[in-house]
């Protein structure tokens, strides 16, 4: 689809496009998200808006991906495809830790009998498990 074809058919993105690029002074607004110092453009990403390199409008958080309902409610900021691409693999690759973190016990323990805490942890989670089993066979 060309970007004339999509303007007709989603003016209002259109314009949300045109809203956050100008904004932006036409130029990729990141600071280093992607894990790049971009040292040339003085930390800052210096590609511009220019025809067969435009910049993108994302998620001001790179977490959120695009094609997703959350993509459509949330800021957004212009960005080259690069800088986006990497900054979200960056951001996934730290949501996935943040999920791990938050389920320590899963992957801490003890697995040593003579330890009596350890081994109430194990219980409780034998019972969890039966729990999960039977919910499945109902
Ligand atoms: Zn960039
Ligand atoms: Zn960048």
């Amino acid at each position: 689809m060309s970007g004339a074809e999509f303007r007709s058919i989603w003016p209002e993105v259109a314009a949300v496009q045109d809203a956050v690029i100008g904004r932006a002074g036409s130029r990729c607004e990141c600071r280093g998200v992607c894990g790049r110092n971009h040292a040339k453009g003085g930390g800052r990403c210096d590609r511009e808006h220019v025809l067969g390199r435009p910049l993108f409008v994302v998620p001001a958080d790179p977490e959120i991906r695009i094609d997703t309902a959350a993509a459509a409610r949330a800021p957004k900021r212009a960005m080259c495809g690069p800088c986006w691409e990497l900054a979200h693999k960056i951001a996934s690759r730290q949501a996935a830790a943040d999920r791990m973190a938050e389920w320590p016990d899963l992957f801490t323990v003890d697995l040593d009998p003579a330890d009596e805490a350890a081994a109430d942890d194990l219980a409780v989670a034998d019972h969890g498990a039966a729990d999960d089993l039977g919910g499945a066979a109902a």
